[in-house]
């Protein structure tokens, strides 16, 4: 899953769009792309490799548009290739951007074949848009986009905008992060808020199976349900300067000399007389931790190691009885649970996909009581669990 960022503004957006893609390029991806629409036309750059090809090919050809998505993609159907690179159009009126798998997306392309639609991609997210445009028949933009995602299965932020209807973006978050950052008189999309700090620090961190219609002036949001929702904006403590590399050749390297003074941060006002007061895990975490007598830990990649190395400290120091497994096997099993067993997830995101599912599987599954450690309040993971822990580690970069 990699970066989705969208604007609609009263100024060209193509500028602000290659720098969000830019602020993206630290998940890793294999290609790049851009469209943005301008007197009722579709323009689409795509380019394989880094984004700053792109912005090569928009230097020689400048987009003017006050409406635009882009994004940076890390191919799971169909081989890193312009064709393949997003956006998806179809039918020169629907352009799509896409974070996630379509599980069904088989099944979809040949019914979509039958109806006479012509695929240019191997990909899942080409079928969308052209699903997208076969529910435009009487509909406007917002309802063909509705009746499409109640069709697919699967994970998926998306960023949808119409030639046809130049005044909005519709976003969907299912199963992959999406945010909103609000601007004066001019509005975004993306993937992650990292990418939209040198325009905004006011942000919407959607939920799972929120749907967005964007506007320059106004933001309406309905739930998975279809009911209208307010939420919450919130202003984030990072400027964009934060996130720069200062005088580090890289930041894996900055994020590992940072290691000190987060750890101190972490710790600070979370522990007195030696002890850890127990209320910085959230409300009842006192009555709850109390109670418990084996713990699972579940995490992937680096959250998983670190995993390991607390199995040590809680058998030792604890003495409770500790597992830990990745994620992505965890999810896909079946789990015996013990009375009693506090289930712990770590993710420095709070999105990552097997981790969130490992969660909700748990949530079912008749734990004592689940715990985030996380380095993002607003995120999905910390949304979800009765008890948090945020590192405070600050914007981390280094993947
Ligand atoms: N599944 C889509 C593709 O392969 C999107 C991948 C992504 O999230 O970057 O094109």
């Amino acid at each position: 899953m990699c970066g989705i960022i969208g604007a609609i503004a009263n100024r060209n957006v193509a500028s602000i769009l290659i720098a969000g893609l830019q602020r993206l390029e630290y998940r890793g991806y294999d290609s790049a792309g851009l469209a943005v629409i301008e007197s009722g036309k579709i323009a689409r750059l795509r380019r394989v490799g880094k984004v700053v090809e792109l912005n090569k090919a928009l230097t020689a050809t400048p987009l003017p548009g006050h409406i635009g998505i882009a994004h940076t993609r890390w191919a799971t159907h169909g081989a890193p290739t312009e064709a393949n690179a997003h956006p998806h159009v179809s039918s020169d009126e629907i352009v799509v951007v896409h974070n996630g798998i379509i599980e069904n997306y088989l099944e979809l392309r040949e019914q979509l074949q039958a109806q006479g639609y012509a695929f240019t991609s191997e990909t899942d997210t080409e079928v969308v848009a052209h699903l997208i445009h076969s529910k435009l028949k009487g509909q406007n933009l917002a309802q063909a986009v509705k009746q499409a995602v109640l069709l697919l299965k699967g994970a998926y932020g998306l960023g949808v905008i119409s030639r046809h209807e130049p005044e909005h973006i519709i976003a969907v978050r299912k199963g992959s992060p999406l945010i909103i950052g609000l601007g004066i008189e001019e509005n975004f999309i993306a993937s992650d808020h990292l990418a939209l700090l040198p325009v905004t620090q006011e942000f919407i961190f959607l939920e799972e199976g929120d749907f967005v219609d964007l506007h320059a002036d106004s933001i309406n949001i309905t739930d998975a349900q279809g009911n209208a929702v307010e939420r919450e904006s919130k202003t984030s403590q990072v400027s964009h300067t934060q996130t720069e590399k200062g005088e580090y050749r890289h930041y894996m390297l900055k994020e590992i000399y940072e290691q000190p003074s987060v750890l101190s941060n972490v710790l600070e006002g979370r522990i007195s007389d030696d002890k850890v007061l127990l209320q910085s895990f959230g409300e009842n975490a006192e009555t709850l931790l109390q109670q418990v007598k084996r713990i699972q830990i579940v995490a992937c990649g680096t959250s998983y190691h670190a995993g390991m190395v607390a199995r040590y400290w809680l058998e030792r120091y604890a003495e409770l009885p500790c597992q830990v497994e990745i994620a992505s096997e965890f999810r896909y099993r079946t789990n015996v649970v013990e009375d009693d067993t506090l289930f712990i997830t770590l993710s420095q995101s709070g999105e990552t996909a097997d981790t969130l599912e490992a969660l909700r599987k748990a949530k079912d599954s008749g734990y004592l009581t689940s715990l985030s450690i996380c380095n993002v309040a607003e995120s999905s993971l910390v949304r979800e669990s009765d008890l948090c822990l945020i590192t405070r580690a600050g914007p981390e970069v280094g993947v």
